[in-house]
């Protein structure tokens, strides 16, 4: 299996990727919901979350688009910090050690 393999089962790709990726101005929250709806009965979920989180840039107002592994770009921005949080917290404690 390679590292791209999970999106052969994405589920995105048989309702229409448009409602993952709105043209710009045209997300809604309501969208939103539906997309992390159907992220929720697909099996490449925690892949594609993976992915987004590695390959997006993660700044934040424009390095994330669209949804993900069930996830909005706001929900990532707040993934990245808490996982950011963690690492620096890890580091303090091997400093410790
Ligand atoms: S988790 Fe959502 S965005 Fe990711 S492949 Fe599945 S349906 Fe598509």
């Amino acid at each position: 299996m390679t590292g791209l393999d999970w999106m052969t089962n994405a589920l995105c790709r048989e309702v229409g990727v448009e409602l993952f990726f709105p043209n710009q101005g045209g997300e809604s929250a309501a969208m939103n919901a539906v997309a992390k709806g159907v992220c929720d009965a697909c099996s490449a979920r925690v892949d594609c979350l993976e992915y987004a989180m590695r390959t997006e840039t993660g700044s934040r107002r424009g390095g994330r688009h669209g949804v993900w592994g069930g996830t909005t770009p706001e929900d990532r921005d707040k993934i990245a910090s808490e996982r950011a949080r963690q690492r620096r917290k890890e580091r303090k404690r091997e400093r410790v050690v």
